[in-house]
C-alpha cells in the first residue's frame, strides 16, 4: 500500500529556541539540512495532486518509493524570504495554506492569544510564487477554531476562503487546511460542500488509500528534530491524534 508522509511546516527562519508551540518553529539550518536528507537519501518529494493520484488512483501494492509532500501552514512571509529559496533549489513542490482575510497583513489570532504575530505574504508574493510553481490552499478566512461554529460563520470561513483565494490566484483552489487541527462532522460536511478535493489534518502518521481525502494526517517538524527525529518521523507510520494540536 502506498504510504506518504506529508510533511508539516510552520515558520521557517532564524529563532531562538522556542519556549512552547516548538511543532511551529523550523531553523533555516535544520530546513537545509532536512531537504539535502531527502535528496540524498532519494525520496521522491512530490505535490498534493500527485499525492493524491498515487493514494487513490493508481494500482495499489507495487509502490516501493518513499513519497512526501511538503506543506505550510499560515503563509508566512518567511516562506519566500527562507523556505522558498532552499525548495527552488532542489526543484520540489510544496503548498502553502493561506488565510485569505490576512493576505499582507499579520497573524493576528497569535497576536490575540498574546504570541508574536510575524508578517503573513502579500499578494505580489503569492503570485509571484504561484508563478514559481507553489501550489496555495485555504486555511480559512481568519484563522478560527473551527469546532462550535454556527453553520453561517462556518460557510464565510470554509467556502468563502476559497472563492476570494480563487479570485486573488485565478485558479481553482483545492485543498483546505483544518486550523489547529481541529475539526468535527459539520465542519468536514461544510468542507465536502465547498468542493475541496482534499483537506489535511495535524492527526500524526503517514497518509494511505484508507483515508479519507478530507481527513489525511500529516507530520509536524518540530524545532527540536535532529536529522535522526527527522528520519524517525518520516518512516513512523502510526496515526494517532494529537493531544494538543499545533496551534499555529
Ligand atoms: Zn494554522
Amino acid at each position: 500500500m502506498t504510504k506518504i508522509s506529508i510533511l508539516m511546516y510552520h515558520q521557517i527562519g532564524v529563532f531562538r529556541r522556542p519556549k512552547t508551540h516548538r511543532a511551529t518553529f523550523c531553523h533555516i539550518r535544520r530546513f537545509k539540512a532536512q531537504m539535502a536528507y531527502l535528496k540524498v537519501f532519494g525520496y521522491q518529494v512530490i505535490s498534493l495532486d500527485e499525492a493524491l493520484r498515487a493514494l487513490y488512483s493508481e494500482s495499489q501494492g507495487k509502490c516501493r518509493r518513499h513519497y512526501v509532500v511538503l506543506t505550510f501552514d499560515d503563509g508566512y512571509k518567511n516562506f519566500s524570504d527562507y523556505a522558498y529559496p532552499v525548495l527552488r533549489r532542489y526543484n520540489y513542490p510544496a503548498t502553502v495554506f493561506l488565510v485569505s482575510g490576512l493576505v499582507g497583513k499579520r497573524a493576528k489570532w497569535l497576536a490575540d492569544d498574546g504570541r508574536f504575530a510575524p508578517d503573513l505574504l502579500d499578494a505580489d508574493t503569492i503570485l509571484a510564487l504561484q508563478d514559481s510553481g507553489i501550489t496555495f490552499g485555504s486555511h480559512t478566512m481568519t484563522h478560527p477554531r473551527l469546532t462550535g461554529l454556527d453553520s453561517s460563520t462556518l460557510e464565510r470561513e470554509i467556502i468563502e476562503s476559497k472563492s476570494s483565494l480563487e479570485s486573488l490566484l485565478g485558479r481553482e483552489i483545492s485543498y483546505f487546511c483544518y486550523p489547529s487541527g481541529l475539526y468535527d462532522q459539520a465542519v468536514v460536511e461544510k468542507v465536502r460542500e465547498a468542493g475541496y478535493k482534499a483537506a489535511l489534518t495535524c492527526d500524526r502518521g503517514a497518509a494511505t488509500s484508507r483515508d479519507d481525502p478530507l481527513l489525511l494526517p500529516r507530520k509536524a517538524i518540530s524545532y527540536g528534530d535532529s536529522l535522526i527525529g527527522y528520519f524517525w518521523k518520516l518512516h513512523m507510520k502510526n496515526k494517532k491524534k494529537l493531544q494538543s494540536p499545533a496551534s499555529a
